[in-house]
This record gives structure tokens, sequence and C-alpha cells, in this order.
């Protein structure tokens, strides 16, 4: 027996124990380099491979790589045991309570004013109409000339608004759709029915009952003989439907350049039935939307003949509809996504 092979026996029997001592996977590597890395001792003893005899060298070699084998095959021998032990530990350390009471799972709700839209949408979808929501910005052709609010009407002053080109705007009110819907529909196929809920912009200051963006819902029905009557049992049955079966509506006169005769339309106060009470402003009436019958000019502008056909249309505020019936009193609230706020409207109508 060579010195050389000794020392290589050595250097493993040495090599492995010191491996079986090791706890930490941090000094188990250091272990490691020092064994087997280019400065280590076996790397070492093996420059004595030189003064070997040429029959020695094959056999010392053979030795020395099964040494090698034998550390590399201790480390991970001992790398893994360290890994399982850190497993189990961490498992013992984290063991879950099963009897702690669950998180509770936070179900969110349609926002109020979603609701409100959406329901007087099913109201008038169940009375044939359709819903044609149209554009946010729109021609100032639409939004204004063909409502027959020609460029120097002073009805423009009220909803200045957003403008991206000269043409173009952010629409000002939902009615800007009647004249497309009007253009586009084909009378011999039976009445144009519609409602156009939306958002509309104007430049006006921010306060509790103003905002630059809200939405309307503009309603539009075009058939031979249409009046006042058919106007006024169709926003009874929607008031009814908002806010309860007892509600009347009343007419009073008002003026919009693309309805005549138009009229302001009240309802019957709803927490007071009429006697008088602080959201009625002891009047019995509240005021919820504007309406009236077609301006001809209008019907004209889409070539209908007025001989024929007559409309009538209507425009109301989902917020303001959402405000009253819910005692809201400020117009923000909606738009800031306050969760405490929101969560009081869950299932409110739907
Ligand atoms: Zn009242």
């Amino acid at each position: 027996m060579t010195t050389l092979e000794e020392r290589l026996k050595m250097l493993r029997d040495e090599g492995i124990k010191s491996i079986r001592e090791q706890n930490h996977s941090k000094d188990l590597n250091e272990v490691r380099v020092n064994l087997l890395g280019k400065k280590g001792p076996i790397t070492e003893a093996l420059r004595g491979m030189k003064d070997l005899s040429a029959e020695e060298r094959p056999k010392i070699g053979t030795l020395a790589n099964a040494v090698r084998d034998e550390i590399q095959s201790a480390i991970e021998l001992r790398s893994k045991e360290l890994n399982d032990a850190l497993i189990k530990q961490k498992l013992e350390k984290e063991t879950i309570d099963v009897t702690l009471p669950s998180q509770p799972q936070k179900v969110g709700t349609e926002h109020i004013l979603t609701q409100t839209i959406s329901d007087i949408e099913e109201f008038f979808i169940s009375l044939g109409y359709k819903v044609d929501s149209g554009f946010e910005v729109e021609e100032d052709y639409y939004n204004f000339e063909r409502l027959n609010i020609p460029q120097d009407h002073p009805a423009r002053d009220m909803q200045d608004t957003f403008y991206l080109s000269d043409k173009l705007l952010m629409r000002t009110q939902t009615s800007a759709q009647e004249g497309r819907d009007l253009e586009n529909h084909d009378f011999s196929k039976g009445p144009l029915k519609v409602i156009s809920p939306g958002v509309v912009y104007r430049r006006d200051d921010d306060d509790a009952t103003h905002s630059h963006q809200f939405h309307q819902l503009e309603g539009l029905v075009v058939d031979k003989n249409i009046s006042m009557a058919d106007l006024k049992g169709t926003l009874e049955a929607l008031c009814q439907h908002v806010f309860g079966k007892e509600r009347e509506i009343r007419f009073r006169p008002s003026y919009f350049p693309f309805t005549e005769p138009s009229v302001e339309v009240d309802v019957s106060c709803f927490n007071c039935g009429g006697e008088g009470c602080r959201i009625c402003k002891y009047t019995g009436w509240i005021e919820v939307l504007g309406a009236g019958l077609s301006h001809p000019k209008v019907l004209e502008m889409s070539g209908i003949d007025t001989n024929i056909y007559s409309g009538f249309a209507f425009g109301l505020g989902p917020e303001r509809f959402a405000m009253l019936k819910y005692g809201i009193t400020d117009i923000r609230d909606f738009y800031t996504n306050d969760v405490r706020f929101l969560e009081q409207f869950k299932g409110a109508i739907r």
C-alpha cells in the first residue's frame, strides 16, 4: 500500500465523518468546497501521482475518482437529510388551526345608478322599446342643430360643453340620439320606440346638485296619431313603476327647443302622498323630468311627413330619480366610490 493510497483513504474517511457532522446547508457547502475544490486536499494529494510507477498510476487514479464519488454522494445524502429536517420543522411550526373562524367573503353590489338605469330600461323594454345608447362623442349637428337649436340659439348657453373640434363635442344631452334614430328608422315596419340612456357632459360647477358629467335617459316615440295622452299615460306608468303604485303625475307648461308643446312633469310626493313634507317642499308634488310632443321641425329634418306622423320625447335624470327615491343629498356621492355609501344600496332595486 502506497502512502498516497493511504492518504486518499484517510481523506475519504475524515471527509465523510465531517460531512455527517454538519447541521446546516451553508456549513455543508463549505465542507464541499474545502474537500473537492481546486485547492482541496484531494487535488493536493494527487499532485504526488507524478512520482508513482506506471503500474500504480491507474490504480491510484481509479481510487481518487472513487473517493470523489463517495464524498459527493455523502454530501448529497446529508444535504437531503438537512432539507427534509427543515421542511419537517416548518410544517410543525405552520400548523393551521382549522377551527378558526373564516375571513368573510366580500360580495360586491351593482352601483345604485346602474340599478336605477337597468330598472328603467327593463320597464321600457317591457313596453316594446329598444335601447340605443348612442355616442358620448357627438357631432354638433346632432347634439344641437337637429334638435332645432341652431348656432346662435340662446339654449346653447346653458349647455356649454367640452369641444374636441369645431364640429365634435362631448354630447350635452342624450336627446342627441333622436336625429340618428329618426333617420335610421324604417317606418314601414312600425312605430319608432326607443330609449337612450347614457352619460352626458356640461361645462358646469361641481357642487351638491351639479356635476360636469352625469347621466340622462332620453325616450322617443314616433307613430301615427301620437298625442299628449300617450305621453301622459307612458310617464304615469313609469312614475308608478319607480315611485309606487299610488303615484299621479301632472304637467306644467315649459319650453324645450325640440318639443312643442313642452312640459315639466311632476309626480305626487311618494313620501307624504300629497299632504306636504320636506321632500316635496310642502307642495305635495316633485318635479321629475321634462317632456313634450316632438317639434314638427325635428321630424321634418329627418324627412318625416308631419301630416301623418307625430311623436313625443322625454328626458329624465337617473341621478335625480335615485336622489329623490333614496334621500341622497349630494350628487358627488355617486361618483366617489365610497364603499360605505355604495353598499347601502345592495339589492335596493334588483
Ligand atoms: Zn311630500
